[in-house]
C-alpha cells in the first residue's frame, strides 16, 4: 500500500472523528456568523444607497438623509423594518432575505 493511500485513510479517520467530536449545537453557531446581515456591496444596497450606519450617507448624492429631517431617518423608524434575528438588526421588503442595521438607511427609507 502507498504512502498516499494510507495518508488519506488516515485523513479521512481524522475527519470523521473531529467531525464526530463537535457538538450538534456548535453547527448553527458557526454557519449563522454575518450572513444574515444584507452587504452593503449587494448591488441593490448600492443603487439604494444604503450603509449600516445612516450618518455616513453622502447626502449631496442621497439628498434625502439631508437637513434636519432626514437626518431623522433610519431604518429602525421605516415603515419596512421589521424585528429581526438579532439585536439591532431587522428586516426590510427592500432586501428579502436579508437584515439591515436598526441605524442603517437608504434611499427608500418610508415614514413609519
Ligand atoms: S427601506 Fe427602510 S428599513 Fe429598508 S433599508 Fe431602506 S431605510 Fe432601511
Amino acid at each position: 500500500m502507498s504512502n498516499v493511500k494510507v495518508a488519506r485513510r488516515d485523513f479521512l479517520r481524522t475527519s470523521l472523528l473531529v467531525g464526530s467530536a463537535l457538538p450538534l449545537g456548535a453547527i448553527p453557531l458557526v454557519l449563522k456568523a454575518d450572513n444574515h446581515r444584507v452587504s452593503e456591496d449587494n448591488p441593490t444596497a448600492k443603487a439604494m444607497g444604503y450603509l449600516h450606519d445612516a450618518t455616513k450617507v453622502d447626502v449631496a448624492k442621497f439628498p434625502r438623509r439631508a437637513g434636519e429631517a432626514g437626518s431623522k431617518q433610519f431604518c429602525n423608524n421605516c415603515k419596512l423594518y421589521q424585528a429581526g434575528s438579532e439585536e439591532g438588526w431587522g428586516g426590510c421588503a427592500i432586501f428579502p432575505g436579508k437584515e439591515v442595521n436598526a441605524k442603517g438607511w437608504c434611499n427608500a427609507w418610508v415614514s413609519a
